[in-house]
């Protein structure tokens, strides 16, 4: 009786232990299954947290609403890179004189967010900016001289003084980028009066222009921002009607003017979404150019 017992309680401690030994590990295998879950769980949310963080440092430079849809295929380093619409034939040379200036910056961030290439016809005006110049040139803008000084009396006394005003931003150009352009735009304009006290100089310069290997720019698109308005909104309806108007749109814009930069997020999104295509100008584009008063 006495060893029968003694086997049966020794039974059951071994069978006590066995409970215990299956039940701590049943623990600790639940525990680490836990552990590993919850790890894995815990990269899953910081990655999730990473990704929002760069779109949003790309988008709060801006309240537009309209480009939402491109923040899950933007991987944050190139900027936007939504599909385009269906193309539909139009081409937007979007050109910004008297520049660089002060918005010039944030008008190239605008233009690097949404790859957008565009052409700077540019000054000494704000010689403080001018170093810009080389992130224009880096980032696949094209640069054309628009005049050193931007003074008609100076410039327009003679073509001389106009030729040796052009070298001198031709030199500043080159001092930056390491390259010079064959592109330019005349202040004011081909067509302007404002250099009607040196008659016939207009005529002169375009011929001048082609003998030295520039092509001259005038525009068929004007944005406003040269006096017509001074709001961001009228800019953006100006471009939007004029890119509508001409297959191959040429805008005059001026970056030294705040509210023209502040409408092209808007007038960008706008045009992409329509289908519309950017493209910046070459020796080769056509000039659009004006009538010859002078
Ligand atoms: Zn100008």
């Amino acid at each position: 009786m006495a060893k029968q017992s003694l086997e049966t309680i020794e039974k059951k401690r071994g069978l006590f232990a066995q409970r215990v030994l299956t039940l701590v590990l049943v623990f600790v295998g639940v525990f680490t299954l836990t552990y590993i879950v919850g790890l894995a769980a815990t990269r899953h949310n910081a990655r999730a947290l990473v990704e929002p963080t760069e779109t949003v440092t790309t988008d709060d430079k801006t309240d537009d609403k309209t480009d939402n849809k491109d923040k899950t295929d933007d991987n944050g380093e190139t900027g936007t890179t939504a599909q385009p619409a269906q193309s539909n034939g139009h081409t937007i040379y979007l050109t910004f004189d008297d520049g660089p200036g002060p918005y010039t910056e944030k008008l190239l961030d605008i233009l690097k967010e949404h790859d957008v290439k565009v052409t700077f016809f540019v000054t000494h005006v704000f010689s403080q900016y001018e170093g810009l110049l080389k992130r224009e040139k880096k980032e696949g803008h094209a640069i054309g001289i628009h005049s050193y000084s931007h003074d008609y009396t100076k410039i327009y006394a003679s073509t001389e003084a106009f030729w040796n005003d052009s070298a001198a931003m031709q030199d500043v150009i080159v001092k930056q980028t390491g390259e010079e352009t064959k592109l330019m735009r005349f202040p004011g304009g081909s067509s302007n009066t404002v250099s009607k006290d040196t008659p016939g100089i207009m005529t002169k310069l375009v011929k001048e222009a082609g003998d030295k290997g520039f092509s001259y720019f005038d525009w068929n698109v004007a944005s406003g921002d040269a006096g017509a308005t001074t709001s961001a909104d009228d800019v953006l309806q100006n471009c939007k009607v004029g890119a509508a108007n001409h297959k191959n749109a040429v805008i005059l814009c001026h970056d030294v003017k705040e509210y023209t930069v502040n409408a092209m997020e808007a007038f960008i999104t706008w045009a992409k979404e329509n289908g519309y295509t950017f493209a910046a100008l070459t020796p080769e584009s056509d000039g659009a150019h004006h009538q010859i008063f002078n």
